[in-house]
């Protein structure tokens, strides 16, 4: 209805959009206290090496148990956060979980062999790289849960980091140099600048999933293999790993590994799950 008699007269031109709305206002409102009565939880999707198949680390992926709606996906809130600006504390605490998860799997698995203990990725928001206490914060996380700074690699966006100028790129830097790896987020979706990665403190690209979908069909298409094949080869010229994002079938693996690319995350080898699952993925891998 498009009136309602009295004083009061409103219009609901599209009741869905105003349930929306309203729900996007419920959440945003509804986020610090959630925080505070611990309805988020942290899922943790497996780092594959393209070599040799062993897991070497996982991504940390936020979810919010919401009491009403249920398990809501990052995409639901995280930009409301970022707008309230709560997501300064969520990050922290994301961090805070992740690093003491990676602690623990090293208590677990000892040292790792070769590759060295599983490490952890942790996303970062372009609100969180502008917080000043960013590098205190994370030496400060890092030094209680006893875990080295080379364990952790922080996951930024190309597309924060678009036009950053030096003063939004020096506590990353100062990362970089503690021996934090930084990690260019869905690479490949932005206006990449490719001679801009030279100044940019990362050592990881992370290709976007988009990549990966193009090698569905068998033969993948020969541009989009051309675009991967430069893209491996120039990162491994600037010392950068590569790792791919939405790995879902066994051919996408073998093509993006005949490319050179080093990591592989996606529902291939597991989907996001409870940190338990990274041990028996990682314990079925070390006994073969
Ligand atoms: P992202 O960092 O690019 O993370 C990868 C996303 O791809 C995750 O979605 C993951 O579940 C999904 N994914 C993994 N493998 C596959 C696959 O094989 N196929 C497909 N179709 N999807 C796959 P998710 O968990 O919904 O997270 C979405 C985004 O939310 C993340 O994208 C990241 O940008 C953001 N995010 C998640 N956790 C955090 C956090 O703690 N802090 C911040 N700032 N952002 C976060
Ligand atoms: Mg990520
Ligand atoms: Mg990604
Ligand atoms: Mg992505």
């Amino acid at each position: 209805r498009a009136k309602s008699a009295g004083g009061n007269r409103f219009e609901l031109a599209d009741p869905e959009a105003d349930a929306r709305v309203i729900t996007r206002h419920g959440l945003t409102t509804a986020l610090p206290a959630a925080l505070e009565r611990g309805e988020f939880f942290i899922e943790y999707q497996p780092l594959v090496h393209l070599g040799d198949g062993s897991v070497r680390g996982a991504e940390a992926l936020v979810r919010w148990l919401h009491p009403q709606h249920g398990v809501l996906g990052p995409d639901r809130f995280i930009p409301l956060a970022e707008h309230t600006g709560l997501i300064v504390p969520l990050g922290r605490w994301v961090l805070e979980q992740s690093v003491r998860q990676a602690r623990l799997w090293r208590e677990r698995y000892g040292e790792g062999g070769a590759a060295g203990p599983l490490r952890i990725n942790v996303n970062l928001s372009p609100c969180q790289l502008t917080h000043p206490g960013l590098v205190q914060d994370t030496v400060d996380i890092l030094e209680r849960a006893g875990v080295a700074p080379d364990a952790l690699c922080l996951e930024v966006t190309e597309s924060a980091l678009i036009g950053a100028d030096d003063d939004l790129l020096k506590p990353l830097r100062r990362l970089a140099e503690m021996g934090v790896d930084i990690a260019l987020d869905d690479f490949g979706t932005g206006y990449s600048n490719l001679a801009n990665l030279r100044r940019l403190p990362v050592s990881v690209l992370k290709l976007d999933r988009s990549f990966t979908q193009s090698m569905q069909q068998f033969p993948a298409d020969p541009v989009d293999l051309k675009i991967v094949e430069g893209i491996v080869a120039l990162a491994h010229s600037l010392d950068l790993a590569v790792t791919v994002e939405g790995v879902e079938t066994g051919a996408q693996a073998e093509q993006l590994r005949i490319l050179g690319c080093d990591t592989a995350q996606g529902w291939y080898y597991a989907r996001p799950g409870p940190p338990e699952r990274l041990h028996e993925l990682a314990l079925v891998d070390a006994t073969g």
